[in-house]
């Protein structure tokens, strides 16, 4: 039952699982990355309001003087939601994770966590990210993020949607019962409806 996705995952319920979900089974159970190019990551961040329209802009003109740097960033996004998704994968399924890719996240926490400064605002503190024009920034809050999860309380909510061959993205079940199993009703449910209603009709 494959069932490619067109469009980005903004339903999973946390930054980081989205960012995981850029991906697209292949027939022979592989994953084919839905950022084509570095662009396309620009239009994810934009999507999940990761960075807003002036940063998207700077990055853009950034990503053509520098197109060498652009494309490294995105080959380390690639290599980055492999390794958030093999992990929480494992995590939705009670598996211990791989340590590599548990040391492949620390070291890429420690570039990200160099980023952020603490700032007063009228009502208290904040962490703010660096003002800079770093072609990578858009993972930053991503890894922020996955870091998040992993040390919060949410994290035996990670869940896997039940199309698991065909689609296999993540997501957070933060229903009362924990009875969420698609990524999507839209896409995975209804498609799951539809088989059932093909099958009692043909029985
Ligand atoms: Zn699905």
């Amino acid at each position: 039952m494959n069932n490619p996705h067109t469009e980005y995952d903004t339903l999973s319920g946390a930054i980081c699982l989205s960012f995981a979900n850029a991906f697209n089974v292949t027939a022979s159970d592989g994953h084919e990355e839905m950022f084509q190019d570095y662009a396309d990551l620009i239009e994810w961040a934009q999507l999940l309001e990761v960075i807003d329209l002036p940063t998207a802009q700077s990055l853009h003109r950034e990503a053509e003087q520098h197109p060498g740097e652009a494309t490294a960033v995105l080959q380390s996004a690639w290599a980055l939601r492999q390794v958030l998704y093999r992990l929480f994968a494992a995590l939705a399924h009670q598996q211990t994770p791989d340590p590599a890719d548990l040391d492949a996240l620390n070291t890429a926490l420690v570039g990200t966590l160099a980023h952020q400064r603490l700032v007063l605002h009228e009502d208290g503190f904040a962490w703010v990210w660096d003002n800079t024009a770093a072609l990578d920034q858009m993972i930053w809050p991503v890894l922020r993020d996955a870091a998040d999860l992993l040390t919060g309380d949410l994290l035996d909510r990670v869940g896997q949607c039940a199309n698991v061959r065909g689609c296999g993205w993540l997501f957070l079940d933060t229903s009362r019962n924990r009875s969420r199993r698609w990524c999507s009703m839209e896409t995975c449910g209804n498609r799951a409806k539809v088989m059932r209603h093909y099958r009692r009709t043909k029985a």
